[in-house]
């Protein structure tokens, strides 16, 4: 089998829930959308998506993962999709890093690669564990009796996981309205739930230590991403007992192995496209499992096509290290693909259909902006 097709779209996905706040007055109403089809010289395609949070969040944009396949689409023609590993190592021979470029092309082939065996991607990345997750909702930062009914929105949909957007600057209120918008999201907390309250790097040690010391003690909750660099995650992880997860900062393997050795954190957002797809994923989820850290399967944000690869991503991470999984389709209001998890009291589990099972809705994307051949 050889890969004789692979076609470029550019979607843009308005957001669903109008303006997404986060930390340091960001603000995003639309997410630029990189999808990518791989099709093999039997007619078997593939489908994979990319969308950055917009270019305020991690060092990616959907331009630049545009520009990414460009480079990359011509040398992969001719190649085995199956072969995932050397994909990526074909795709890493002609460009240094870059990870939401090749993250689309590298969903793209295990789909296919699924479909190519009729067996879903879940079964190929190691085999559903066949316990379904639960789902985390996505509370941006604002004022915390807003925040907290939106958690109460959220849990009446079925969220049992709810990462609460924090890291106010100080004129907007800093570590005291922090320290409200997490007592109010946890104010009606439930049996099971799940709590993160993610600065996305918004905090330096000292106002995350000030944030904690004006909460009470017994809150169950996580911080997340406290802080932008290693050093002032270092030191702030010296200081406090609240466990810490980290997101942007754990993009390459490279990273994971640091937070490792380094002891930095009890567990990470693994975010599909931050690590450059289902392959290096799958590699992170095996450094998780050997170091006993948890993991929340997410995606930067995405349509039903990045839906779906969390989906079945997230069904291989043994259950007592799986905390969530992102429902990111949600965070948009455009249908990309038809994708129907199986649903069991609100919590999920991969489809049997082979690849992602997905069916891709072809008139939402328009036709490709870029196609190459053989
Ligand atoms: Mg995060």
């Amino acid at each position: 089998m050889k890969i004789a097709t692979i076609e470029l779209y550019e979607v843009t996905l308005p957001y669903s829930g109008g303006v997404y706040q986060l930390s340091g007055g960001r603000e995003y109403r639309h997410f630029d959308a990189v999808i990518v089809r791989v099709e093999a010289d039997d007619g078997t395609e593939g489908w994979g998506e990319s969308t950055p949070f917009g270019g305020t969040y991690i060092a990616a944009h959907a331009r630049g993962a545009r520009a990414g396949v460009e480079e990359i689409a011509p040398h992969l023609l001719g190649r085995d999709p199956r072969q995932t590993d050397r994909i990526y190592d074909a795709m890493d021979e002609v460009l240094v890093g870059h990870n939401h470029a090749k993250a689309a092309i590298d969903a793209a082939c295990w789909d296919l690669f699924g479909k190519s065996v009729n067996r879903p991607v879940c079964e190929l990345l190691g085999g559903s564990t066949g316990i379904p997750m639960a789902t985390i909702s996505s509370i941006y930062a604002g004022a915390p009796e807003e925040m907290r009914e939106r958690v109460v929105e959220h849990r009446s949909r079925g969220y049992l996981g709810h990462s609460i957007k924090i890291g106010a600057l100080d004129h907007e209120g800093g570590p005291m309205l922090d320290s409200e918008r997490i007592r109010a999201c946890l104010a009606d907390r439930q049996p099971g739930e799940y709590f993160i309250a993610d600065a996305n790097g918004g905090l330096v040690p000292e106002t995350a230590m000030r944030m904690l010391r004006l909460l009470p003690d017994g809150l169950d909750f996580v911080l997340e991403a406290p802080c932008s660099t290693w050093r002032e995650t270092l030191s702030l992880r010296r200081h406090c007992t609240v466990p810490i997860i980290l997101d942007e900062l754990v993009m390459e393997d490279e990273n994971l192995a640091r937070l490792i050795a380094l002891d930095a954190a009890d567990g990470i957002g693994l975010k599909i496209t931050k690590a450059g797809g289902l392959t290096p994923s799958r590699r992170q989820r095996d450094l998780c499992r050997a170091a006993g850290l948890t993991m929340s399967v997410q995606d930067t944000v995405g349509s039903d096509i990045a839906y779906a690869a969390i989906v079945h991503m997230g069904a291989t991470v043994p259950p007592r290290l799986l905390r969530c999984i992102l429902n990111s389709r949600d965070m948009v209001t455009l249908e990309t693909a038809r994708f129907d998890p199986v649903m069991r009291d609100g919590r999920v589990l991969p489809p049997d259909a082979p690849g992602l099972g997905i069916n891709v809705n072809r008139e939402a994307l328009g036709a490709p902006v870029q196609a190459w051949s053989l």
